[in-house]
């Protein structure tokens, strides 16, 4: 098995929102055959109506890099199981979400199924997943746009705002490596 870089976007925009980021990217960090490579910071962003229909509420979004033996489609099933365990609406899933996780990235493969497309279609328009992305990895490649993150940055149309939330939550998982600025120094 090939062990492949894969970036995992998160977004919460109902109840106690830090906490179900929390809890998501703590059982992210438990999976078999995987290890933990990065966090981001967590942002506030405004909801953008790109084809879902969430609600008003804000969401708070960040991204997780873990370093995976699980296949694509294997880890799309543990995702929905994750969304499942933290209350996501199954019968709403357009709606208000306790926890979306989508896959950004997977390697540099490129995946063209019914239910999995990846790069996720729609990160390339928006500044809530470029952000935290550039954070863990602002020159990795988009495989079919073939710019960067940062590139894909500077040319977003996205005016919808994203903020960094602040102040950050202090992590019940301490030791949990984060990556980008500290926002102290
Ligand atoms: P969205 O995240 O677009 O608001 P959902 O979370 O309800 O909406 O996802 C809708 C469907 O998108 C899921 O049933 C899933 O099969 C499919 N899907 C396609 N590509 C991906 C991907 N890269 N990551 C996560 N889900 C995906
Ligand atoms: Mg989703």
């Amino acid at each position: 098995m090939s062990r492949e870089t894969v970036f995992i976007g998160f977004g919460s925009n109902v109840g106690d929102r830090v906490d179900f980021c929390d809890r998501a990217v703590t059982l992210l960090s438990l999976l078999p055959h995987s290890q933990l490579a990065g966090v981001s910071l967590l942002y506030e962003t405004e909801p953008v109506n790109d084809g879902s229909n969430p609600g008003e509420g804000w969401f708070l979004n960040g991204v997780v890099q873990i370093e995976t033996d699980i296949a694509p489609k294997s880890l799309l099933s543990v995702l929905r199981e994750i969304e499942r365990s933290l209350g996501r609406d199954q019968d709403n899933r357009s709606g208000p979400r306790t926890i979306d996780l989508d896959i950004l990235f997977y390697g540099r493969r490129v995946i063209n199924e019914p239910d999995l497309v990846v790069p996720h279609p729609r990160l390339h328009q928006r500044r809530f997943v470029l952000m935290p992305l550039s954070e863990l990895d602002p020159l990795f490649v988009h495989p079919v746009r073939q710019r960067t993150v940062n590139q894909m940055l500077a040319e977003v149309d996205d005016r919808s705002e994203v903020r960094l939330l602040f102040p950050q939550p202090s992590t019940r998982y301490g030791s949990r490596p984060t990556c980008g600025p500290r926002l102290d120094s």
